[in-house]
């Protein structure tokens, strides 16, 4: 049945049924890292609650995964509350709807500002509190609002530096990744002692991090991309490109294939070149971020409960379903 034959309350049965099924697959992902179903099946029916919302608004209710970040923090974790909430991203499927993202935060068929593409490495959260240069706590984003402290296991990640190489108080945002090799090697090990093989790069990235033992943590291969900030008042950029090399500078791995986009033909082409290196990179990328490269402007357009209003993510198309021996197979 379409929407416009439904009544108001056949919506909200559609979108309480939609919400039960998304949030016991949310439960598998986020909380077990042991998801049961391709992401690209968890999306469609996301986007049909969207959709359904959207029509009826009136059913929305605020634990709907449409209004929430993640999920659960596993217990056995110290929670961590997050002053600036870590948030998620709005995300789009074309060129078309990425083009309609920019018109709309633009009123104008041609970008009038910059924008900073970015790689969406397919991995975790994490944040990174250091205070006079040293770091001092690190934690997951759980919901958004209360994650899970997980110093010691960060401690172990050789991408993630002790001591920044200015003594500044500030806390830095990005990804926790394990590289296709080490995802590929790890399974490989896993299999032969009889043990379950994580489902994709990014489960096993989340699975070796939220290790209540940072000694299982330091055997797996993680890295990081840092990319954010929570706040900036102890920094010189005023821009999203010039932020990530202030941040380079501090000591962290950033990835070195962002690029500042002046029009949407450049985005466009960002995007098609990395449609196409996509398998050649060394780790998994689920997509491409655009975000508004001024960071005042970016400070200006604030954010919804759940989504920045000055970025949004372009998920490529799913590739065909693939087993975790297919993706053996493929990277060896
Ligand atoms: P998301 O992963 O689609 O996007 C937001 C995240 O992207 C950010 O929180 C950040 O961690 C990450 N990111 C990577 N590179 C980035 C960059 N350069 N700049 C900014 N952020 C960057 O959103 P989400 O809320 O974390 O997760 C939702 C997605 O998770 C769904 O779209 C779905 O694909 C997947 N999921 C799958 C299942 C399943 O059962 N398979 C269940 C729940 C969620």
């Amino acid at each position: 049945m379409g929407f416009e034959n439904m009544t108001e309350e056949q919506a909200a049965q559609a979108a309480q049924a939609l919400r039960k099924k998304l949030n016991k697959w949310a439960d598998e992902y986020y909380t077990y890292d042991s998801p049961s179903v391709e992401d690209s099946v968890y999306d469609q029916a996301y986007q049909q609650l969207v959709d359904l919302e959207k029509a009826f608004p009136q059913i929305i209710t605020p634990d709907s995964p449409t209004q929430k970040v993640g999920d659960r923090t596993l217990p056995g974790f110290t929670k961590v509350p997050h002053d600036i909430p870590m948030l998620s991203l709005g995300d789009v499927f074309s060129i078309d709807e990425l083009k309609a993202f920019a018109d709309r935060l633009s009123n104008a068929d041609e970008v009038p500002f910059d924008y900073n593409c970015e790689l969406k490495i397919d991995g975790l959260a994490i944040s990174l509190r250091y205070e006079n240069g040293r770091l001092v706590q690190g934690s997951t984003r759980g919901n958004g609002q209360i994650g899970e402290d997980i110093t010691r296991n960060l401690k172990t990640i050789k991408s993630i530096p002790q001591k920044l190489s200015r003594p500044i108080t500030i806390e830095v945002r990005g990804e926790c990744y394990m590289p296709k090799s080490s995802f590929v090697k790890l399974n490989q090990q896993r299999q032969t002692q009889g043990v379950a093989p994580f489902a994709n790069p990014r489960n096993a990235a989340a699975g070796s991090l939220r290790q209540l033992n940072p000694r299982v943590t330091a055997h797996r291969e993680l890295s990081t991309f840092m990319y954010n900030v929570a706040n900036y008042d102890d920094l010189q950029a005023d821009t999203q490109s010039g932020l990530l090399v202030e941040l380079k500078e501090l000591g962290f791995t950033i990835n070195p294939d962002y690029q500042v986009a002046h029009t949407m033909t450049e985005i466009d082409q960002y995007v098609e070149k990395y449609t196409q290196k996509r398998d050649q990179l060394a780790y998994g990328i689920d997509g491409i971020v655009i975000k508004v490269n001024s960071l005042p402007l970016q400070q200006s357009l604030g954010a919804t409960v759940k989504v920045p209003r000055w970025a949004i993510a372009y998920k490529f198309p799913p590739e065909e379903a693939q087993t975790v021996v297919r993706d053996i197979e493929w990277t060896v």
